[in-house]
């Protein structure tokens, strides 16, 4: 029997579960393995009946919460979907200021007038709401590393991500680092998996993928100082993607 499978979407851009549907034809191999059985943005079908779900998006509401959960009671395996389900990503900015600030900001003050707004907390990764079997991260995640996890699991195999910084693999690719084009990178502290995609178009990484396991800040710093970098900057560049509490 092929283990069913099933994704969902909260706080998100979908652009996670568009790079599954990118596999294209990749796709076919994948539905050798397993069965899909709910994929509001591929198909219309949909069952309550999953072995395996992937979780996009960030949560914000308690509507959100509940859902989650008879999500989590559901599924045999959990997977965390990209920064915004693993890590909170781009979605947890907005936990800098209070929820009533980013109201006020967003809807001036309708809610003022009585209109109903939705109730909201600050914005959680979806760890900070249910057990997660394992993670694919990146903003949007990388289809070749999501088609590997998913094989992984089919057979009953521990997928493995890659514990060891992106420098790593854009050395491999011989990229000129670009902290020497007067850019800034956290690719030093930064997960791989990506290929070190961004450097290898002359762009700093800005740590989509989260923190490795066990980063090296000394080797972060010791580039900002080589380059004369501000420790200051470097911590601000870390909240683009929730670095703060982005362990997993
Ligand atoms: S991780 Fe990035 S690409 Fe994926 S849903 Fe969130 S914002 Fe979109
Ligand atoms: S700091 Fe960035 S650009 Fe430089 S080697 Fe590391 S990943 Fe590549
Ligand atoms: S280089 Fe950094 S920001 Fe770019 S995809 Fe990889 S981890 Fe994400």
């Amino acid at each position: 029997m092929k283990p069913k499978v099933a994704f969902f979407d909260f706080a998100s851009c979908e652009g996670c579960q568009l790079e599954v549907i990118n596999l294209e034809e990749k796709i076919i191999d994948l539905i050798d393995v397993v069965e899909i059985v709910s994929f509001r943005e591929a198909m219309k079908e949909h069952s309550d009946e999953y072995d395996i779900a992937f979780i996009e998006g960030s949560i914000q509401r308690p509507m959100d919460e509940e859902r989650l959960k008879k999500i989590r009671g559901n599924a045999k395996i959990l997977v965390a979907l990209g920064a915004c389900a693993c890590i909170g990503g781009v979605n947890k900015l907005r936990n800098e200021w209070s929820v009533d600030n980013v109201k006020e900001e967003v809807y001036g003050d309708a809610d003022i007038e009585g209109n109903k707004l939705f109730d909201a907390f600050p914005t959680k990764a979806i760890n900070e709401v249910v057990d997660v079997d394992f993670y694919i991260p990146g903003c949007p995640i990388n289809k070749v590393e999501f088609a590997k996890v998913v094989s992984h699991l089919a057979i009953g195999k521990t997928p493995q991500l890659p514990n060891y910084p992106v420098c790593v693999e854009c050395k491999k690719n011989e990229n000129i680092c670009v902290f020497e084009l007067g850019k800034f990178c956290l690719g030093p502290v930064t997960r791989a998996g990506c290929n070190a995609i961004c450097p290898q178009f002359q762009d700093g990484c800005e740590g989509c993928r989260g923190f490795l396991e066990d980063p090296k800040m000394e080797a972060q710093k010791d580039v900002l100082r080589k380059y004369g970098i501000r420790l200051d900057d470097m911590m601000k560049r870390f909240n683009m993607f929730n670095y703060k509490k982005g362990v997993y």
